[in-house]
């Protein structure tokens, strides 16, 4: 099909050209005495993505669910007691591998749709006299539904009943394009991976560990092999990896990193909100409603879209991809069918999520959704039109005089041949 596919799944998410060019290298020694050169700093700074001075972040060539069974199978032992609650496909997949490692997962089920349950995660905490829970496990943006829970307030929660368990944070759709505050909010292990607000390709699992819970390395007794933080601890301070690393993915994230600080990373996180933002107000003018129940978990790099009764979300799913060489994402488990996700996430504008809203549109027609063409891309234009930073304040040159409309172009002329 012509033109680029529309890529508006929540990850892996488009990969800025200059990202793309720095990953095309040629492959090298890892064991060369220039390797550290690279692979040093990346690790230095990807702690300002984490916010955190005290943590120490590993990369492993991995993805999300490989960081995941890091922080676990490094800091916990068979048979420990850890809390979770359940809320998307996500938080079941994290509860699922704690369970399949050996660990007793006291779940807290939840409404698909609704964020954290912070009081029962209280509740919870607070009768567990003998703190028999060793951590507690938190997805801060369950990508399944388009949800943002409170990861100030689990720290609260846990800060309230003195309770000592390690706070495990799914950051994967988060980190990066949200605002995550590690050290602030006492996050002991703060999971992510490459193919979201890093822009990169999936392959990269990381994870950020703070200094309690690198103390429970040589106690925790889960196996734990290409995931051990000691060898790669080892390795990592002399700025090597404990087996071959990816090349071109650190390449990537040494571009990735520049990119965010460029453009700021609370610039970042507020580019998101903003497209967040306008694709809430198209969803408002579609007449349909967010998975997301209240505005306080509306999240700002995915909006899972409930289409009415009697569509099949699978179908505009369909229609978007194959017609109109949209991708949306799909509604996960219980969810199919009846949701489609529109990624707004990494390197992305106001023109580009245009395209994507008004593709959403047209294939949601198609698939017979009562919709007015249009409205979801006009509410959207609105908000961003109305919210625009004045060019006054950026840094961008006035527009050449041959390149201005015909009246100051004329001055501009006249003036010169004066
Ligand atoms: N956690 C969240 C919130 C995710 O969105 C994902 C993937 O989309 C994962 C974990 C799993 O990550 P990966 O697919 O990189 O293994």
């Amino acid at each position: 099909m012509a033109g680029r596919n529309f890529l508006f799944v929540p990850g892996p998410t488009n990969t800025p050209d200059r990202i793309l060019r720095a990953m095309h290298v040629a492959m090298e020694d890892h064991r060369s005495s220039d390797f550290p050169k690279l692979a040093a700093p990346v690790l230095q700074d990807l702690k300002k993505i984490f916010k955190t001075t005290t943590g120490q972040a590993y990369i492993f060539p991995a993805s999300g669910t490989g960081a995941w069974e890091a922080s676990l199978s490094n800091t916990l032992s068979p048979g420990d007691r850890v809390l979770a609650a359940r809320f998307g496909m996500f938080s079941h997949l994290w509860i699922d591998m704690a369970q399949r490692l050996g660990l007793r997962v006291d779940v807290l089920d939840t409404e698909w749709g609704e964020g954290a349950p912070i009081e029962r995660y209280q509740e919870a905490l607070a009768a567990d006299k003998a703190h028999e829970i060793k951590a507690v496990l938190f997805t801060h943006n369950e990508t399944a539904t388009g949800v943002t829970s409170d990861v100030a307030g689990i720290r609260k929660a846990l800060n309230d009943t003195r309770h000592p368990a390690l706070l495990m944070v799914d950051g994967v759709s988060s980190i990066g394009s949200i605002d995550f505050r590690m050290d602030e909010w006492g996050v002991d292990c703060a999971v992510t991976g490459s193919q979201k607000g890093l822009m990169l390709p999936a392959g990269l699992g990381i994870v950020a560990v703070s200094p309690k819970a690198a103390a429970l390395y040589d106690s925790a007794r889960l196996p734990r092999v290409f995931f051990d933080f000691g060898d790669m601890k080892q390795a990592n301070a002399t700025g090597y990896f404990p087996y071959t690393p990816s090349l071109p993915l650190l390449y990537g994230l040494r571009e990735s990193l520049d990119v965010i600080f460029e453009e700021g990373l609370e610039n970042v996180l507020a580019r998101h909100h903003r497209l967040a933002e306008g694709t809430r107000a198209a969803v408002k003018a579609w007449g349909l409603e967010l998975c997301a129940r209240q505005p306080k978990w509306y999240s700002d790099t995915v909006s899972a879209i409930m289409v009415p009764a009697g569509i099949n979300a699978a179908e505009v799913i369909d229609i978007a991809y194959r017609r109109y060489n949209l991708a949306l994402g799909a509604g996960l488990a219980r969810m199919a069918g009846r949701l489609f996700r529109i990624g707004h996430l990494g390197d992305l504008n106001e023109c580009m999520l245009l395209g994507g809203i008004a593709g959403a549109e047209m294939a949601m027609r198609d698939a017979g959704v009562k919709l007015t063409a249009g409205s979801g891309v006009g509410a959207a234009e609105e908000y961003w039109r109305s919210t625009a930073t004045p060019l006054e304040s950026r840094e961008l040159p006035p527009r050449a005089p041959d390149a201005q409309p015909a009246a100051a172009k004329e001055k501009a002329t006249v003036g010169a041949a004066r």
